[in-house]
C-alpha cells in the first residue's frame, strides 16, 4: 500500500493499492482505497495547496512526474 503526497507541501493526498514494481505513472480509480485530502475538479487532481498531481482519465488518474512523491510499499 503506498500514501501518494504532494511534492511541495508533503500533504497526504490519498491511499493507493500498487501492484508491480513499476513506477507510479496512473492510479486507477478502483485502487484508490481511501482519499485523504485529494482535490477532484473537472481534469485536474490536485493537492489543497494547488499543486496539480495528476489529470483525471476515464478509470485513473495520469500522475504527473515530480509533484507527488510516496511512502510505503507495492505489491
Ligand atoms: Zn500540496
Amino acid at each position: 500500500m503506498l500514501v501518494i503526497k504532494c511534492a511541495a507541501c508533503k500533504t497526504k493526498l490519498f491511499r493507493y493499492l500498487k501492484i508491480g514494481k513499476g513506477e507510479v505513472l496512473r492510479c486507477y480509480n478502483e485502487r484508490i482505497v481511501k482519499i485523504y485530502d485529494l482535490v477532484q475538479e473537472g481534469e485536474d487532481s490536485k493537492c489543497p495547496c494547488g499543486n496539480i498531481v495528476g489529470k483525471n482519465k476515464p478509470g485513473y488518474i495520469q500522475m504527473r512526474k515530480g509533484a507527488f512523491f510516496y511512502t510505503g510499499s507495492k505489491l
